[in-house]
């Protein structure tokens, strides 16, 4: 068994060398006898690992001094809650954008704890469209206004950043950190789910502004709740997953090796283009129903004409090396999920075979 060409939403592909490097290191590492996964999370070897990570990401992503960078547990959903929990008092309003399901999902978790209004709604063009920033309806009392950049599951993704003036912009970024430049300044506070852009799953990265952390100040809330205590122990109120933080330390370096998000954003585009090319250029044997300016580089789902060949779509797909790409169950059809660690390669091998697989069946 060799590795296959993996299209996986979630977890998702890592890149090989960083396998290969955990692969080599995994019995001991660094001269310390034991591997990373053995040893206190507050030795000095661990400490200066969890630093070097923080300093990758920030050099990678530019991240101003005055954002502060926390690695969590309980993935992306939690902070759905954790974030109404720090940034809103009780009674306030927070402005949410509907743009699929994770924000969806992000608005119903919150809702305990903020008073949810929602900001503009992608359901109504049975989410083939994105509301342009234009149609958000914003308010000035809100605590923050909350999006999904990148919609995992509907594959739409928001070409740029709104411009809100002084309210705190929220974004779940779990599908589309580092995939291309980021003007982090635009933002009041990011986060994501590793384990699609960054390594395995069961971490959470957070960057937030260092004046957002002063709003949980009075609320009656556990310590292990609140970022600003995260943040003055430099993410080490409780163990970390120390693993998750190494692997996503190789993923930042392997980044920075490739020439960083400059590059990626290039070949993220043209990973994206050629896939979109193949399925738009197939007489609709393929299709992808997304607004073209609402089109995800990130996920792309797609549908075959006839939705019987589907199993034998898979099955040939998974015969030729190419796994991970049976669609969402919520939208059936396709999904290809072209992060990081997919190669150019890859997307070749895939467009290759749906031409192949047209011209057996079409
Ligand atoms: C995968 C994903 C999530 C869910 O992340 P968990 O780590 O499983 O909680 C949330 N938001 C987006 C945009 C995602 O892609």
């Amino acid at each position: 068994m060799s590795r296959a060409w993996n299209f996986s939403a979630g977890p998702a592909v890592l890149p090989e060398p960083v396998l290969r490097q955990a692969q080599d290191e995994l019995l001991e590492w660094q001269g310390v006898g034991a591997s990373v996964m053995e040893i206190s999370h507050r030795s000095r070897p661990f400490i200066a690992l969890a630093e070097e990570a923080e300093a990758r990401l920030r050099s990678l992503m530019s991240i101003p001094p005055e954002y502060k960078v926390l690695f969590l547990q309980g993935g992306a959903t939690l902070q759905f809650a954790l974030l109404a929990m720090n940034l809103a008092t009780r009674g306030q309003s927070a402005d949410y954008v509907l743009s699929g399901h994770w924000s969806e999902k992000a608005a119903r978790e919150a809702s305990p704890y903020v008073r949810i209004r929602t900001a503009a709604d992608a359901s109504v063009s049975g989410y083939h469209q994105l509301p342009s920033f234009e149609q958000w309806q914003v308010g000035s009392d809100a605590a923050y206004v909350h999006y999904t950049p990148n919609e995992t599951i509907q594959g739409l993704e928001y070409p740029d950043i709104p411009d809100l003036g002084e309210l705190p912009l929220v974004a779940d970024m779990s599908s589309c950190i580092l995939s291309q430049p980021l003007e982090v300044r635009r933002f009041g506070l990011i986060y994501a789910g590793a384990q699609k852009n960054i390594g395995p799953s069961g971490l959470t990265v957070l960057i937030v502004r260092e004046d957002l952390l002063e709003r949980s100040r009075g609320h009656d809330m556990a310590m292990i709740l609140r970022y600003s205590e995260h943040a003055a122990h430099a993410s080490m109120l409780n163990t970390p997953n120390t693993w998750a933080w190494y692997l996503a330390g190789l993923t930042f370096a392997w980044l920075d090796r490739q020439g960083g998000v400059e590059v990626m954003g290039q070949r993220n585009r043209h990973k994206a283009d050629l896939l979109y090319d193949a399925i738009d250029g197939s007489s609709d044997f393929y299709r992808n129903d997304v607004d073209v300016n609402s089109r995800s580089r990130m996920n792309v789902p797609f549908f075959l004409h006839d939705p019987k060949l589907n199993m034998r779509f898979l099955e040939q797909a998974e015969q030729r090396g190419l796994i991970g790409l049976k669609g969402h169950r919520a939208l059936g059809g396709m999904r290809a999920s072209l992060y990081n660690a997919m190669s150019v390669q890859g997307v070749e091998v895939l467009v290759e075979f749906m031409r192949e697989f047209q011209q057996t069946n079409g």
